[in-house]
């Protein structure tokens, strides 16, 4: 089809892989355009099959040449059809097609960096070392169940417990990246909590760098979310602004207001709670609302107005960020959203908590699918574990075999129809 639309459209199909500038012509010998033609013959294109690129003038001659292109006998590609011949043809592995995805919509330098490593490969290619040591470890384990006279043996040794371990460190590491990944690709969401006039827009203004939020001094000027996109330490970060909290109101849209922000803090990576430390030095806010917050998601108290509060210096409070917050005693920090103070040391922590570096460098893109996975193949490789040290081969040689699986879902080695639609389905058009 492409060396015959080549031949009507430009007269001759160009010599592979060579610029060929030309006039394009219609129907009637007219000509539509004028530009570079480069012909790619199956398999050594993208998709792996026949591609010719047309590089003209853009605009409404576009739409013309399309159209000849359509009468001569192609047809538009769908949303993601390009990506998704290429994987079908074995050009690419699964995580490659959504890595041209997330480069696509990177929300940042450092998310479009990751994904066009994981589009080069690095991420598949650490899913596929994992799965070659875990292919050898099930080797190793159905050996044994081959010969059971010695089969005891075999599941007790010191080189099984070996392989085991390598498996699980690859696999381990594998998905601490894929976290982190996945967290780049999507954004991080941070979500500002706390009572009302406690500085929430303003802080949320300030970390934006204008003004997103209506500041006033009036309590319960947020009634609904605000959301802004900045960029943290090179990563996306969604930082949403939400209703003030109090024990109990009257109001009904106060009260929705409320029911929102709950909703949304369910939803943050990470939520900072913000303290007016004129008022509240001691946070006590905080530890009204702290049992209502859910226990799952990160917090820092945010010492706000701490330039009216002298006594809470951003200074001795900043120097605590490298202490390990818990659930119990979050980390503080003492800000002045007003003045900017303590707000550099603010971002940093958030930097620190999205958990990528960029100076490390090796970040790779990856989406929550993949980490689902890859958490899929760790419980079974526990699992195997404890089948081996119960000495039970067949069942630890079934789990290995579900790991397996596991980490072949990554990259495509099993697929569904549905799975694909739902991948390709989200792409751009034409991509
Ligand atoms: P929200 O209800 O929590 O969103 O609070 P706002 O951001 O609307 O702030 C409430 C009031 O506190 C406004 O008058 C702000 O100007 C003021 N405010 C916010 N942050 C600071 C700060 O760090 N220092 C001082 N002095 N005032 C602040």
């Amino acid at each position: 089809m492409v060396p015959a639309i080549a031949v009507a459209l430009l007269g001759a199909t160009p010599e592979p892989r060579v610029a060929t500038f030309g006039r394009w012509r219609d129907a009637g010998e007219q000509i539509i355009d004028s530009g570079i033609a480069l012909y790619f013959p199956a398999p050594h294109s993208f998709t792996g099959e026949h591609v010719l690129e047309l590089q003209g003038h853009g605009g409404l001659i576009v739409e013309a040449l399309i159209e000849r292109i359509v009468q001569l006998g192609a047809r538009r590609a769908r949303a993601g059809e390009f990506s998704e011949r290429a994987f079908l043809n074995d050009k690419i592995d699964l995580a490659q097609a959504e890595a041209i995805a997330d480069l696509i919509d990177a929300g940042s330098q450092a998310a479009a960096r990751a994904a066009m490593r994981s589009l080069q490969g690095e991420f598949s290619q650490r899913v596929r070392a994992t799965r070659d040591a875990l292919t050898q470890l099930r080797v190793y384990v159905e050996a044994a169940i081959d010969f059971p006279e010695e089969e005891i043996d075999f599941l007790a040794s010191a080189e099984l417990r070996e392989r085991v371990d390598h498996v699980r460190k690859l696999l381990h590491a594998v998905l601490a990246a894929a976290r982190r990944g996945a967290l780049l690709t999507r954004g991080m969401t941070v979500v500002i909590a706390g009572r009302p006039n406690a500085g929430k827009s303003t802080l949320l203004n300030a970390l934006a760098g204008f003004d997103a939020a209506i500041v006033t001094p009036v309590p319960g000027t947020t009634r609904d979310l605000l959301r802004q996109k900045v960029d943290i330490g090179g990563v996306p970060v969604e930082i949403i602004d939400t209703a003030g909290l109090r024990p109990a109101t009257e109001d009904a849209i106060e009260a929705e207001g409320m029911r929102r922000a709950r909703d949304m803090l369910r939803q943050a990576d990470h939520v900072l709670y913000v303290v007016d430390a004129a008022a509240d030095p001691q946070a006590r806010s905080y530890d009204e609302e702290r049992d209502s917050l859910p226990p799952e998601v990160a917090v820092t108290v945010v010492l706000n107005k701490s330039d009216l509060a002298p006594a809470i210096s951003p200074a001795t409070s900043a120097a605590t960020t490298g202490a390990t917050p818990t659930a119990t005693a979050p980390l503080r920090l003492a800000i002045s959203a007003a003045t900017g103070q303590g707000l550099e040391a603010l971002r940093a922590h958030l930097a620190a908590a999205t958990g990528h570096t960029e100076g490390l460098g090796g970040s790779f893109s990856a989406r929550a699918r993949h980490v689902h996975a890859l958490e899929q193949a760790a419980g079974q490789l526990d699992a195997a574990c404890q089948q081996l040290a119960a000495r039970q081969g067949e069942l630890a040689a079934f789990e290995l075999r579900g790991a397996q699986a596991s980490l072949g879902e990554v990259i495509g080695d099993v697929t569904s129809d549905e799975l694909l639609g739902r991948i390709f389905g989200s792409f751009c058009i034409g991509k």
